[in-house]
Formats: structure tokens, C-alpha cells, sequence
């Protein structure tokens, strides 16, 4: 059994064919998959789909990217939606000086105040950070995210960060690329990490690992991240997949 610890199944790349993705999923192993909705016009399609699919549940927030958008409505519309009990965690919330979709400055506010959000909310975060680790860092720090504790996604830092972040709590997560010929460094860091911090993840319908890389990614590919996870850290398949199955359910507060 594994679980995809964060995909994006209310985006429109799944529109045609969501039920055969979902379906695809379980027969793969799939339990759980955890659907991020990013911006305002995607969280109620995100929880939607939560509520018609036992395997699905739902995390919302608002995306570094679109941190100008927030404006009144933002934070009482959510407020509303996550006391939904199919809303398991708040995010993606973070620092994307990748692309800087959002003026920095903003992006930082937004971070720092969802922090705060989302421990009135009692739930844990899902950050993202891009090109953006000591930023990324200062702000969790500094707003005392251990409280609320949650998941750096699609992790791209060093050692020492993935240290600091599990110090206060964090679980790291790995999405598929970790498959990708380029990436020795992140499976350097990767069998640096204990088992017990890590979680998976597809972030459907980006990131899709070898040997589909360039097609759409979704929940079903999970098994090619677990599958290399296992031999980066000698493991058996099994091994990973119980593993990171008990991490995930222990962050976002699920029994089985
Ligand atoms: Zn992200
Ligand atoms: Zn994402």
C-alpha cells in the first residue's frame, strides 16, 4: 500500500479522464491520495472531488504564486471550506523565487500570516519552496512552525535544511524526479534522511518519473518514486511503502 501525499486532481489536465486516474491508482496500491487545490478557483473542485472518493482527500491554501490574489473574501472562504473534515492539511503555502509569479515581499507575508492561519485552523502545513531555502527557513522558524508541523513538498534543499525542518517536525517529501538521471544530489541527501521523515509524492500532473517522464504524471507513478527510494536507501519495496504509508497517515492525522 502507498499513498500519494500530494497530486493536484482538480487541475484541468485530469479533467477528461479523473475516475480511470483515480481507478488506475488503486489498482496500483494507491490508498490515499492527497489533492492540493492552490488558488481560490480550484479549492471547492479540490474538495469536491474529496467528498465523491473515499481514496481522496483534500488540502487547500493559498500558493506562493498566487499570493497577490489574496484579498477580504480569501481567508473566511477558506476558513469555511477546511472545517470540512476531508480537508487534512493547509496548503501549499511557501516562497517560489523561481518564477516570482507574486512580488517577494508579498509572498512572504502571505507565508508568514498562513503559518499563523492554519494553527487556528489546528492543521498541519504543506510548504513549498523554490529557490527559496533560507527564506523558506527563517520563516518557519521565526513563525514557530513546530507548532502546527506539516511537509516541505517536492523537497530541493541540502542536508542541513532537511535536518532543520525534520528538527522542527517536518516530514520530507519526494516527488519523482528523484528518478531523473540529473538528480545524484537529491538521492545523496535522500539516503542521508531516516525513512521514518519521508513521505511520496507525484505532484500529478507535474514531475512525472522515469520511465514516463515528458507524459503526464499521475497518483498511479507513485511506485516508481517508492521503487527508487528503495534502492537509494537498500530497502525493500515493501519496506518503503509501509514506511512512508505510516508517515503519512501520522502527519495528516488519518487512521486506517
Ligand atoms: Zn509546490
Ligand atoms: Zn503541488
Amino acid at each position: 500500500m502507498l499513498i500519494d501525499s500530494h497530486a493536484h486532481l482538480e487541475m484541468p489536465e485530469f479533467k477528461k479522464d479523473l475516475e480511470a486516474v483515480i481507478h488506475r491508482a488503486k489498482k496500483s496500491g494507491v490508498e490515499y491520495i492527497f489533492t492540493v487545490g492552490t488558488e481560490k478557483k480550484d479549492w471547492s473542485r479540490a474538495l469536491e472531488i474529496a467528498l465523491n472518493h473515499p481514496a481522496v482527500y483534500a488540502i487547500l491554501g493559498v500558493h506562493p504564486h498566487n499570493a497577490k490574489e489574496v484579498d477580504d473574501q480569501t481567508y473566511p472562504m477558506l476558513k469555511g471550506l477546511c472545517q470540512n473534515e476531508k480537508v487534512k492539511a493547509y496548503g501549499e503555502i511557501g516562497l517560489d523565487f523561481f518564477r516570482n509569479l507574486s512580488p517577494r515581499n508579498i509572498q512572504l507575508k502571505r507565508f508568514r500570516e498562513q503559518i499563523g492561519f492554519a494553527k487556528e485552523l489546528s492543521l498541519p502545513i504543506v510548504v513549498h519552496d523554490r529557490a527559496a531555502h533560507r527564506e523558506t527557513l527563517e520563516v518557519l522558524k521565526s513563525e514557530k512552525a513546530e507548532d502546527c508541523g506539516g511537509i516541505i513538498h517536492c523537497f530541493s534543499g541540502d542536508y542541513e535544511m532537511a535536518v532543520a525542518c525534520m528538527d522542527m517536525g517536518f516530514y520530507i517529501s519526494i516527488p519523482g524526479s528523484i528518478t531523473f538521471k540529473s538528480a545524484e544530489s537529491a538521492r545523496e541527501i535522500i539516503a542521508k534522511i531516516p525513512l521514518e521523515s519521508l513521505l511520496l509524492e507525484t505532484d500529478a500532473p507535474f514531475l512525472t518519473p522515469e520511465p514516463f517522464r515528458g507524459k503526464r504524471n499521475e497518483p498511479s507513478y507513485v511506485r516508481y518514486t517508492a521503487q527508487k527510494v528503495a534502492e537509494i536507501k537498500r530497502v525493500s519495496y515493501e519496506k518503503v511503502a509501509e514506511v512512508t504509508t505510516e508517515n503519512a497517515l501520522r502527519v495528516y492525522r488519518l487512521k486506517l
